[in-house]
């Protein structure tokens, strides 16, 4: 799970990583009430789960309640990179006199963490590891050892960060690596840690990725967990069970197994592109027991999807046989009969399935005799994927 910016600012605080004095708003008054609570100049933040806000205008300097909450409604609503604002961080603002970057990850290619730091901060950091690498320092960090005072020296060394700062650098990144252990993160990301005019460090932006397989230890986790922030249809399926990830083509997908899903979402791109560019709609992996029920409250889900011209079943029987599925499927068609008709302009949307594995015959014959007008079964992924594509190229 990903924090938003205000949550990491939080999260920071309270294990006493120097941050500036803030509070979240959802509207411009909310916004003003803040502003006016912190006095003086503030900063008002777009909370979007996506770097370059500040490219993008959605950070931008207030000098009074007043502005903040007119910089707020700005802000408000915007759209940064395909998601929309639906709260603002107002925070003091804070003069820079110069931009760092620090981070610890999860090296999964080297399985290790890391440590990055580079005094070059603020800035797009791929953009520094591409441009001028030597100015992005990598410290790998054993799991065991953790990070003592010597461990953060060696990377602020490393770095390169002014003498002067050191010391301070030294302690945040120190308390960083607490953030890190301590709530199970696999990314906690400062950019920019600034250099204030007086000498004292801050981060001024924070960046955290929790562990979700963690998340049995740490309750306090489940507020974090911003349903509102998700998309509707994600939300939707989440509180289901199903395993959906929203994407912006027009085929909707229903597998089993998250391998099958994965190769079904490339396969149909591919296929998708002999049709204009026609892409995936969804990720939905239903699991290895796709039932009736599972079966009917994924397709609801990607049938709920107004982009949705076609749907590919690609289901391989395994624990599940096919002929369960394809009644599973049969009875779905059923259960959401009404639904699906009861939504303006969602009748009609044409199944593409195809079973392979454990009883396969047995499921074609249950699928073919039912002879349902919106199903049609072709043998091959790579086929079914095509005629999916081309479906819903003509929709
Ligand atoms: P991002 O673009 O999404 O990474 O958002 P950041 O929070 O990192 O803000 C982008 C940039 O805005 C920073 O690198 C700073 O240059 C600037 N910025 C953010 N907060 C402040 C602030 O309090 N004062 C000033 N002067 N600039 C700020
Ligand atoms: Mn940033």
């Amino acid at each position: 799970m990903d924090l938003f910016e205000y949550q990491a600012r939080d999260l920071f605080d309270a294990f006493g990583v120097p941050v500036l004095p803030g509070s979240v708003a959802t509207t411009p008054a909310e916004a003003r009430a803040a502003a006016a609570r912190i006095g003086g100049q503030v900063v008002v933040k777009a909370q979007v789960k996506t770097g370059g806000r500040g490219k993008a205008g959605g950070v931008q300097l207030a000098a009074d309640a007043d502005e903040a909450g007119a910089k707020a409604a700005q802000i408000l609503g915007m759209d940064i990179k395909g998601h929309t604002v639906h709260r603002v961080l107002v925070a003091q603002a804070s003069d820079i006199a110069e931009e760092y970057y620090f981070s610890y990850l999860l090296d999964r290619a080297n399985r290790t963490f890391l440590a990055m730091a580079s005094v070059e901060g603020g800035v797009d950091i791929e953009q520094v590891a591409r441009d001028n690498p030597e100015a992005l320092a990598r410290i790998p960090i054993d799991a065991n050892a953790g990070v003592d005072e010597a461990k953060a020296r060696e990377i602020v060394t490393a770095a390169r960060f002014p003498e002067a700062v050191a010391d301070q650098v030294v302690a945040v990144a120190q308390t960083l690596w607490r953030v890190f252990t301590e709530s199970d993160a696999t990314l906690v990301e400062v950019n920019p840690l600034v250099q204030d005019p007086s000498g004292k460090i801050i981060a001024l932006d924070g960046k955290v990725t929790l562990d979700g397989n963690a998340d049995f230890r740490h309750p306090e986790h489940a507020d974090l967990d911003d349903a509102a922030a998700a998309d509707p249809l994600e939300r939707a399926a989440s509180a289901k069970g199903l395993n959906y990830v929203k994407l912006d083509g027009e085929v909707g997908i229903i597998g089993n197994g998250a391998g099958l899903v994965m190769s079904t979402l490339d396969v149909v791109a591919y296929a998708g592109e002999e049709f204009g560019g026609v892409k995936p709609a969804n990720f939905l992996d239903v699991g290895g027991g796709a039932s009736a029920e599972v079966m009917a409250a994924g397709l609801g889900i990607v049938l709920s999807d107004p982009a949705v011209r076609s749907v590919f079943v690609n289901v391989f029987g395994g624990i599940t046989a096919c002929d369960d599925v394809a009644r599973g499927i049969l009875q779905a068609l059923d259960i959401l009969g009404d639904d699906i008709a009861g939504e303006a302009g969602r009748t009609g949307v044409p199944l593409v399935v195809r079973l392979d594995g454990n009883n396969v015959e047995e499921g074609r014959r249950i699928l073919d005799e039912a002879a349902h007008a919106l199903v049609e079964q072709v043998d091959t992924m790579d086929g079914a994927a095509r005629r999916a594509a081309e479906l819903a190229a003509q929709a």
